[in-house]
C-alpha cells in the first residue's frame, strides 16, 4: 500500500524559486572578472534565471542537452546553476585549471552543445574550439561594452542573449531523477570520469548542508565559498543558501589572500568553506598584516586533510571555529561532516583536538562501512582500518559512459569503493588513513602520508608538507618529505627529522627531506604528489652513486 501524499518531485529551480519568494531581498555578491564588485538580490537573479531559461531555449536547447561552463564564482555562473537544469538540461562545470587535453577530452565526452565561458579563458577556447566537435556555440559571460574582439566561431555575448527576454517562464515538470548536473573527477590515472547529478541528489544534497549541525551557511549571514563552483558544485553551498536566506558572495577570479581578505572583511562573511592550501596562505597573510576576521565564524576545511597546525592555529590564534569534512565528486561531494557531539565539545583542547582532526560522522542519508581487501566489513572500533565505502541517495551509481571505470568502482549490493582508507570509531568519527594509492609501504610496514605531514606542519618552521613514496632496493618503498618553510623561517632537514623521531614511527621518519619555494598543485587545489615524487626519482638517479661522489669529492 502506498502512502496517500503527493510525490511532487524535487526540482533545482525550487530552491531558488522558494529564495526568490522568502529570502527575496538577500544579496548575491560577486566580484567579475571584469573588475567592479556586482550586487543584486535573489529577487533579480531569479528574473534572470528566467531570462536566462528562454534564451537557452531560444539557442534550441531542450532537456538532457548538456551546457559547459568554463568559469569563476560569480552571479552569472549562478544563473547558469539554476538555469541550465531548469529547463531539463545539464549543467556541466569544468575546471579550467586542467590542462586543455583534459578539457578538450571532457567537453567531448560530455558532448556539449553550449559552452559558457568568463572572459579569462577566452585565449584557452580560441585554442581549443576546432577541437571542440560537438559545441555549437560558445558564449562569453559579459555584457557588450566588455567583448573583447575574437576569432572564436560561433561566439555570442551573455548579456545580449538576456537582453529583451520575459523574466518569466513557464518552468516545466520534470523527473526529479533527471540529469542536471556533470562534474569530471580528474583521477590521476586514465581519463576523467563524469559523475552525473540529478535534481533529487542535488536538493537532498543541499539540505543535507543546511541541517543546524551540519556546520554550513546560516540564515542572516554571509557565505562565501572560497571552493570553486567547477569544483563539485561549490560543494552545494549555491544551492543550499537561498533557501536559509543566507547571503553569497562571490570571489570571481580573485584568490589570492589579500583579495579573499578584503571581500571576508567588506562582506562581513561568517561561513566559508575550502581546501586546507587557501587557509593556509589567508592564515599567513593575517599573521604578516595583524588583520582580524572577527566575523568569521566557521571555515569548513575538506577536500585534502585538515592538520593539527591549521586547527589549532584558527581555533586558538584567531577564534574562528574549523569545521572538517569529507568527501568526493562522486558523494556531491559531502559525505562525512564534523560537529562534535556535546561530549566531545566539552574536552579539554589536547582531548578534544582528536575529534576535531576526525574527517566528521557520516551524515543523513550516507551510508558508511570500511571493508578489507576481500570485501568483508570491519568493526568499527576506532582501530580497524579499511577502504571506505559509501552508498545513498546523493551517491554516485555509475560515471557518465565509463563502463570500464563504473565496474571497477561500485560492487553489487550498490556500495561506492571510494580508494580512501579509514577507520571508524563506535560514535561513527571517521578518521581517513589515506588515499590507497598515497599511502607508503616500508618493509612490510604502512606509513600514512597524512599522518607524516601532520606531524611535520607541527613543527614551528613548516608552512607545508607533503610525503610520498620514493621506490627503494631494499625496503620496497621509503617516505619522503617535501617541506615549505614559512617565509623567513630557517630549519635544516636533521632539524625536522628530529623534530618528527618520537612523534612517528621510527619506520615513517622520511629518507629524505626536500626544501621546494613552492607546490605543485593539481587542478582542485591538493598537492600534486605526482609531480613531488617524480622529481624526487629524477633527483636520485641525478645524484652520483656513493662510490662516485666519494670520488668526486677527493678530486
Ligand atoms: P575530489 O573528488 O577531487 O573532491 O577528491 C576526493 C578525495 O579527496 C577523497 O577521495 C579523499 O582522498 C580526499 N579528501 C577529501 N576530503 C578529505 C579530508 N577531509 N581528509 C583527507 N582526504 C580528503
Amino acid at each position: 500500500m502506498f502512502g496517500l501524499m503527493m510525490d511532487t518531485p524535487l526540482s533545482i529551480v525550487s530552491l531558488i524559486e522558494f529564495g526568490a519568494r522568502y529570502n527575496g531581498t538577500v544579496e548575491i555578491v560577486s566580484r567579475t572578472v571584469e573588475g567592479p564588485i556586482h550586487r543584486y538580490t535573489y529577487r533579480d537573479s531569479f528574473a534572470r534565471i528566467a531570462r536566462l531559461a528562454r534564451a537557452l531555449a531560444g539557442l534550441g536547447m531542450r532537456e538532457g542537452d548538456r551546457v559547459g561552463t568554463l568559469a569563476w564564482n560569480g552571479h552569472r555562473h549562478f544563473e547558469l546553476y539554476y538555469g541550465v537544469p531548469g529547463i531539463g538540461a545539464v549543467c556541466h562545470t569544468i575546471n579550467p585549471r586542467l590542462f586543455p587535453e583534459q578539457i578538450a577530452f571532457i567537453v567531448n565526452h560530455a558532448e556539449d552543445r553550449l559552452l559558457f565561458s568568463d572572459l579569462t579563458f577566452l585565449p584557452l577556447l580560441e585554442k581549443l574550439a576546432p577541437a571542440l566537435r560537438k559545441v555549437e556555440k560558445f558564449v562569453l559571460m559579459t555584457d557588450r561594452a566588455h567583448m573583447p574582439k575574437t576569432g572564436l566561431r560561433d561566439c555570442l555575448c551573455y548579456e545580449e542573449l538576456l537582453e529583451g527576454t520575459a523574466d518569466t517562464y513557464p518552468w516545466p515538470t520534470l523527473d526529479e531523477r533527471a540529469a542536471a548536473g556533470l562534474c569530471y573527477t580528474s583521477g590521476t590515472t586514465g581519463n576523467p570520469k563524469g559523475v552525473l547529478y540529478s535534481h533529487r541528489s542535488t536538493v537532498l544534497h543541499a539540505l543535507g548542508n543546511n541541517l543546524r549541525d551540519s556546520a554550513g551557511a546560516r540564515a542572516g549571514e554571509a557565505v562565501l565559498p572560497v571552493v570553486p563552483m567547477f569544483h563539485v558544485n561549490a560543494w552545494g553551498i549555491p544551492f543550499g543558501a537561498p533557501i536559509i536566506g543566507a547571503k553569497l558572495v562571490f570571489p570571481g577570479p580573485k584568490y589570492d589572500p589579500e583579495s579573499l581578505y578584503e571581500l571576508f572583511h567588506t562582506e562581513k562573511v561568517a561561513f566559508s568553506a575550502g581546501v586546507p592550501t587557501v587557509w593556509i596562505a589567508l592564515l599567513e597573510y593575517m599573521r604578516k598584516t595583524g588583520k582580524r576576521l572577527p566575523d568569521l565564524r566557521t571555515i569548513g576545511v575538506g577536500g585534502s586533510a585538515m592538520t593539527q597546525a591549521l586547527c589549532e592555529a584558527y581555533e586558538r590564534e584567531f577564534g574562528i571555529e574549523v569545521a572538517h569534512g569529507w568527501g568526493m565528486t562522486e558523494t556531491s561531494p559531502v559525505g562525512t561532516h564534523n560537529t562534535l557531539l556535546p561530549r566531545e565539545a566539552s574536552l579539554p583542547w589536547e582531548e578534544r583536538l582528536r575529534y576535531k582532526l576526525a574527517q566528521g560522522r557520516g551524515r543523513f542519508l550516507v551510508e558508511i562501512k570500511i571493508v578489507d581487501a576481500r570485501g568483508r566489513r570491519l568493526p568499527e572500533d576506532g582501530v580497524a582500518t579499511g577502504e571506505l565505502c559509501v552508498r545513498g541517495p546523493y551517491v554516485a551509481s555509475a560515471y557518465y559512459h565509463d563502463e570500464e571505470a563504473s565496474r571497477a568502482a561500485w560492487d553489487e549490493e550498490g556500495w561506492f569503493h571510494t580508494g580512501d582508507v579509514a577507520s571508524i570509531d563506535v560514535e561513527g568519527y571517521v578518521r581517513i588513513v589515506d588515499r590507497i594509492k598515497d599511502m607508503i609501504k616500508s618493509g612490510g610496514e604502512w606509513i600514512s602520508s597524512i599522518e607524516l605531514e601532520g606531524a611535520a606542519m607541527s613543527h614551528a618552521a613548516v608552512l607545508e608538507a607533503a610525503a610520498f613514496a620514493r621506490p627503494d632496493k631494499k625496503w620496497g618503498e621509503r617516505p619522503v618529505l617535501a617541506v615549505r618553510l614559512r617565509p623567513g623561517a630557517r630549519a635544516s632537514k636533521e632539524e625536522i627529522a628530529s623534530f618528527l623521531a618520537g612523534r612517528i614511527a621510527k619506520w615513517a621518519i622520511p629518507e629524505d627531506i626536500m626544501f621546494v619555494e613552492e607546490f605543485p598543485y593539481t587542478a582542485t587545489g591538493k598537492v600534486a604528489k605526482r609531480i613531488l615524487r617524480e622529481r624526487a626519482v629524477a633527483a636520485l638517479s641525478a645524484a652520483p652513486a656513493p662510490a662516485q661522489a666519494a670520488q668526486a669529492s677527493r678530486a
